[in-house]
Order: structure tokens, then C-alpha cells, then sequence
């Protein structure tokens, strides 16, 4: 079964669930307080990988602080970030290429 992600609207924690595709939006109780919290499919698209045609990965790994993304943007050109800080990634070729750029081992 597939995991979806659930932000308490109440203490604000993004927690993930197991569930059926046909009951994903029904609410799941936060682990920490216990209310009801709805499915927050923008989680879901920032923290995994997104496949429509092209695959789009966001790296937080390789990522920058929100402040910092004008200044990452120059330091390694062609890159792209998400205005929050994210390094975007076009699938895993694209993924070690970026990596390699940077100088960082990737564990495996
Ligand atoms: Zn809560």
C-alpha cells in the first residue's frame, strides 16, 4: 500500500500513513495530539519523487537555505533550486551529476 503524508492542522505535524489509494483522503489521527488532520498531497509531492512525463526530483540533501538560493543559483550555474531551497533534480542520472558538481560521495 502506498504512504501518504498528513499535516495536523492543529500542532502542524507531517506524518506519514500506510494506506488504500480509495481511503487516502479520509483524515488520520495526529500522533501527537490526537485530532484529525487532513492529507497534505503538497508534502507528498516535495518529499518524494514526482513522475508526470518527466521526472522531477526535489533534493533536500542538496539543498540551501531559503535566503541562500539567489547565491547557490550563481555558484553552480544550470542548476536549478525551488525558491524554498531545493535543489531540483531530473532523475537519477541528473541526481549524481549534482553531486559529482558539488564534490559530495553519495551513500548508497
Ligand atoms: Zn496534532
Amino acid at each position: 500500500m502506498p504512504l501518504f503524508t498528513y499535516t495536523c492542522p492543529n500542532c502542524k505535524e507531517t506524518f506519514d500513513e500506510t494506506r488504500r489509494i480509495a481511503e487516502r483522503n479520509d483524515p488520520a489521527n495526529c500522533p501527537k495530539c490526537g485530532l484529525f488532520a487532513p492529507r497534505d498531497s503538497g508534502a507528498e509531492i516535495r518529499g518524494t519523487h514526482v513522475s508526470s512525463g518527466t521526472a522531477v526530483w526535489l533534493s533536500e540533501a542538496m539543498g540551501c537555505q531559503p535566503e541562500e538560493v539567489p547565491e547557490f543559483r550563481k555558484a553552480f550555474p544550470g542548476s536549478e533550486y525551488t525558491d524554498d531551497g531545493r535543489l531540483v533534480c531530473r532523475g537519477l542520472k541528473h541526481r549524481d551529476a549534482e553531486i559529482k558538481r558539488r564534490g559530495y560521495v553519495d551513500y548508497k
